[in-house]
């Protein structure tokens, strides 16, 4: 990798080189196709490249200083365009003003470079504008599609495109990403078991310090530990205060908001039947608390809870009583 270019990022060295080739050879496509699962990190490269193709200096992009890194850090350069930010859905409308910018004169430098986060969320008459536009580029124009699943987007589409891949990181990338951080042996290793080769996800584990990730993490180990009584109880208060904090919410709507504690129940399910079954778990932080409840459950009982836990998923997104649901699971759980 040329010592011109300063990505600090982990992982996808083949795409990276590859990029970083087509802006040194200026061989740059009129389309790129970044996919991949969310989380490997298909958006910070797509700014790193984008900032890098706009930056003036000669020995280090982007360097952070010109005239052009510091408006991109900004987002005021003009040139550059973006669509689909915070998973907003893309109405052909959305697409069709989109493209239609893009025709405008350049402002500062002679190229224009236009990104589209969450690509597969347009429809099939916004992939028709955007197919349109694909065909006959704008001139000094390249266009960055961002798509998390790329078997939802139209094969016409696809075929216009430079496809980038993103992969998951390997094992030891993620590592030497993680040794920075200031974990302890436990958390480091539960971070590397959670996150799937993927930093993003990480990240979002790793905020304030895990602390979020380990209120969650008591609760429902309080849930697995407690009696039938106190389930209903624990229950019954985690309610009247989602409830509380969401006064306009349906009753359906709060049943979203609990959708990721399935998550956190899953993953701790599978923990309690790896530890009878004599495996390594998953969550090494709360490894004791674990250990400790898991001569509560029978090894059947736990699969056959395991297996229901999609059901209750789907439920949820179903218009279900929620706070009923969250007692069903419980109850369906004897100790
Ligand atoms: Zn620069």
């Amino acid at each position: 990798m040329s010592d011109k270019y300063h990505w600090p990022i982990f992982g996808h060295k083949q795409a990276i080189q590859f990029l970083q080739n087509s802006i040194e050879q200026e061989k740059l496509a009129h389309a790129y196709l970044f996919y991949g699962s969310k989380g490997l990190g298909k958006k910070m490269i797509a700014n790193y490249f984008a900032s890098s193709i706009f930056c003036t200096s000669v020995d280090k992009k982007p360097c952070g200083q010109c005239k052009y890194c510091r408006l991109v850090a900004k987002n005021s350069y003009l040139d550059l365009y973006t669509l689909g930010k915070d998973d907003q859905e893309l109405s052909v409308e959305n697409v069709r003003e989109f493209m239609h910018s893009l025709q405008m004169a350049n402002i500062y430098s002679n190229k224009k470079i236009a990104i589209i986060y969450n690509v597969e969320k347009i429809n099939i008459f916004g992939a028709n504008a955007l197919l349109k536009t694909l065909e006959e580029p704008p001139a000094n124009t390249i266009i960055i599609l961002l798509a998390d699943n790329i078997n939802l987007l139209p094969a016409t589409v696809i075929s216009r495109c430079q496809p980038i891949k993103f992969q998951a990181l390997k094992k030891e990338e993620m590592e030497e990403w993680i040794s920075k951080f200031d974990f302890d042996e436990s958390e480091r290793q539960t971070i590397m078991n959670l996150s799937f080769g993927k930093p993003g996800l990480a990240l979002q584990l790793m905020q304030e310090n895990l602390d979020p990730w380990k209120k969650n993490c008591n609760f429902i180990i309080k849930l697995l530990s407690s009696n039938t009584f106190n389930i209903m109880q624990i229950i019954e208060k985690w309610f009247a205060l989602l409830k509380k904090e969401n006064p306009e919410a349906r009753v359906s709507d709060l049943g979203q908001n609990t959708k990721v504690y399935i998550d956190y129940l899953e993953v701790m399910m599978r923990d309690l039947l790896w530890i009878k079954l004599d495996k390594p778990i998953v969550n090494q932080v709360f490894k004791s608390e674990l250990n400790n409840i898991s001569s509560s459950y029978s090894s059947e009982q736990l699969l056959q809870n395991l297996t229901r836990l999609t059901d209750y998923k789907q439920k949820l997104n179903n218009n279900v009583n929620p706070q009923l649901l969250w007692e069903n699971i419980f109850l369906n759980l004897p100790r």
